[in-house]
């Protein structure tokens, strides 16, 4: 599932390739991706409009219209978002959504799965949105002494913590286990139980990983895609996530997966993470 690494690969193609488009068409092809608007007003809310920025929030790309209103899109498990060079070409594989642009291109939204949504919102649904967002990993406010009292305020698993979106958005399953394998924490410890150093090595192994994964346009493992229709080339660099029964690569142990922890498969170190 995309987290914040793929979303951010995905808003900054986005951006570079569709802000100052103008909406002229928008046919809906799989109403059920559909949120917030149905597949009879969505066309008289968007066409005319212009998309003037695309950014992300949490796993969310947001794209801001002129007249306020942002399109949301949560590509969840196997959503992705491509530009077509001809509006007029015939319907992709999974296509959900076909916004056709005043230059004669397309921004499309294809979901094999269909468990991503597309939203259309104005400023106030979209306040209220961000206000059930925990503070951003990548955010300069967000210090080891940040991290430090959101983890003291819990005194559930310290990999539930990291996941919660509510608290920190946009760290997933593969981040939170890459984060706690760098900063060398078990992932069952409670998180209100660590220190403060504890907290600093896990605020910076996170924006760590978070900053190398977005440099390598994210992870792939099956469905992921970014704008341009390709796979995120991070995989080759976890540490953690995937590595159950592999050698750890900081102390040479077997690698252990559980589902104990979350319900997921968590992959740690259970000689070096303590
Ligand atoms: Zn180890």
């Amino acid at each position: 599932m995309p987290e914040l690494p793929e979303t951010e690969t995905i808003a900054r193609d986005l951006d570079r390739l569709v802000s100052g488009g103008e909406v002229r068409g928008c046919t809906i092809l799989r109403p059920d991706v559909l949120r917030r608007v149905n597949a009879a007003s969505i066309g008289t809310k968007l066409i005319g409009r212009r998309i003037e920025r695309t950014w992300r929030r949490a796993k969310i790309v947001v794209l801001d219209l002129n007249d306020g209103q942002r399109i949301l899109v949560q590509p969840r498990f196997t959503g992705s978002m491509r530009v077509i060079r001809d509006c007029d070409s015939p319907t992709l594989p999974h296509e959900c959504v076909r916004l056709a642009l005043a230059d004669g291109r397309a921004l499309l939204y294809c979901d094999i799965r269909r468990l991503g949504t597309f939203s259309v919102v104005s400023e106030g649904q979209f306040s209220d949105i961000d206000s059930t967002l925990g503070i951003e990993p990548l955010d300069p406010a967000f210090t080891g002494a940040r991290l430090s009292g959101i983890l003291r305020s819990s005194g559930r698993f310290v990999k539930v913590v990291l996941m919660d979106q509510r608290r920190i958005a946009g760290c997933g399953n593969i981040y939170a286990c890459e984060a706690l394998w760098r900063a060398g924490i078990d992932p069952s410890r409670r998180a209100d139980l660590l220190s403060g150093d504890d907290a600093q090595a896990l605020r910076d192994a996170l924006v760590g990983v978070l900053s190398a994964s977005i440099e390598a346009r994210g992870t792939t493992f099956r469905d992921f895609r970014d704008a341009r229709g390709e796979r995120g080339q991070f995989a080759a660099s976890l540490e953690a996530y995937g590595r159950g029964g592999q050698p750890c690569r900081r102390c040479g142990h077997r690698m252990i997966e559980t589902h104990a922890i979350d319900g997921r498969a968590t992959h740690f170190c259970y000689r070096c993470q303590e």
